[in-house]
């Protein structure tokens, strides 16, 4: 192999290495960017909301008056929770356009 060959080579190398390192790199600023700006476009649920007040949504589980509460079930399991589980908040689908508590509790509450 000659020198430029070797050199060529190793530009491609050096290119693909480059790629391999920049490309998850900007996939995981673009996920945070993008939860940011869902959760900035959602303002969060209050709990004197009419319909949070229907069902018994607080931004607090452990303050759940309701028998149909079980230790353990809060927003960021639920099956309706748009964010990720440890997520401070995030969109849910049973109150569109307005983020829940991750550590909160409604009783749609529904295991993932
Ligand atoms: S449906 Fe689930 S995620 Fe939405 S408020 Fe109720 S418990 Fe939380």
């Amino acid at each position: 192999m000659s020198i430029i060959e070797e050199l060529k080579t190793r530009r491609r190398f050096l290119k693909t290495l480059a790629g391999g390192i920049i490309a998850p790199l900007a996939g995981g600023a673009l996920l945070t960017r993008t939860a940011t700006v869902i959760a900035a476009d959602n303002p969060h649920l209050k709990e004197d909301d009419p319909a949070a007040k229907q069902l018994n949504y607080k931004h607090d589980a452990s303050q759940v008056d309701s028998s149909k509460y079980e230790s353990g079930q809060k927003c960021d399991n639920c099956r309706y929770f748009k964010g990720n589980e440890g997520d401070e908040w995030g969109p849910c689908t049973i109150f569109p356009g307005k983020s829940v508590n991750g550590a909160g509790w409604c009783s749609s509450y529904s295991a993932k």
